[in-house]
């Protein structure tokens, strides 16, 4: 099936790793232009170049430098036709190793990391004629875990937003959406594994892991697997799709959601 993504153009935060990396291969694949960003320059510079990729340092928590690689991104293509708001990180702490730093950082991260390129990007949402954005999020959003206390809590609040953002942007006919991750095999978690010191082979780690909480595929996902429900969610194809989530969890979700 043609998503009908080619030409058009998606914005997609955290694009030097991880999910947003897929994320704007997949993209690429489908012939999107595609525009991402990073804090990270030379992370950004290991993506490699295509004439249809934009890249620039970047941090979703700095509105200035966000409106400035969002203008420079829709000078570059005519337009901006999707959000992919990705980029980010969790903190695993629990209650009482958690400082007021903690919660304020945390917080700002989660949120300024959806409104500040909604923001930006708005006004070009408006003149696209398939406008769509994807926040990527947690099944933490509806399955909070006390060793991730503040990202557990900061996830709920972005999945409510979204569902506000849904309703308040429809009329501009922009599509707002999520997807709630469980465990991805991604940059996160190979740090993980290298601060662990386990001594277990990562390959054995994650098998673990998995099974530790409970993942009833019994793996971690890959990026990929992200990649491909976000990018069904920015299609033309799901105009009907808005206000909604998709776990891509491998089955850790315990809720009749
Ligand atoms: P990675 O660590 O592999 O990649 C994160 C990306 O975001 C990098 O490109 C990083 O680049 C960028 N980034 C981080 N902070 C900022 C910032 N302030 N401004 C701009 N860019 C930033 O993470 P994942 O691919 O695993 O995660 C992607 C998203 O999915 C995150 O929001 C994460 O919280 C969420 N998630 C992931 C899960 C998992 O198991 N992997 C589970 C649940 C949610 P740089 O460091 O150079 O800025």
């Amino acid at each position: 099936m043609d998503l009908g993504l080619a030409d058009r153009t998606y914005l997609v935060t955290g694009g030097s790793s991880g999910v947003g990396l897929a994320t704007v291969r997949a993209l690429l694949d489908e012939g999107a232009n595609v525009a991402t960003c990073g804090r990270d320059a030379d992370r950004l510079k290991s993506i490699g170049t295509h004439e249809r990729l934009f890249t620039a340092p970047c941090d979703v928590r700095d509105a200035a430098a966000v409106r400035e690689f969002t203008g420079a991104a829709a000078h570059a293509f005519g337009g901006v036709d999707g959000l992919v708001n990705n980029a980010g990180q969790s903190r695993m702490k629990r209650f009482d190793e958690t400082t007021e730093d903690d919660w304020r950082d945390e917080l700002e991260l989660k949120f300024a990391g959806v409104l500040n390129p909604l923001h930006a990007a708005r006004p070009h949402l408006r003149a696209s004629t398939a406008a769509s954005v994807v926040n990527v999020n947690a099944v933490l959003a509806k399955q909070p875990e006390p060793r991730l206390i503040t990202t557990s809590a900061a996830r709920a609040g972005i999945l409510n937003l979204s569902a506000s953002l849904a309703r308040e942007l429809a009329p501009d006919a922009i599509r707002v959406n999520s997807v709630c991750l469980g465990l991805v095999d991604t940059g996160q978690w190979t740090r993980r594994h290298a601060a662990a010191g386990s001594g277990l082979p990562y390959e054995e780690w994650q098998a673990e892991l998995a099974a530790d909480r409970g993942v009833a595929l019994g793996r971690l996902g890959r990026a990929e697997e992200v990649a491909y429900a976000i990018l069904a969610l920015l299609s033309p194809r799901a105009s009907y799709i808005t206000g909604t989530s998709i776990d891509v969890c491998g089955g850790v979700g315990r809720g009749i959601l």
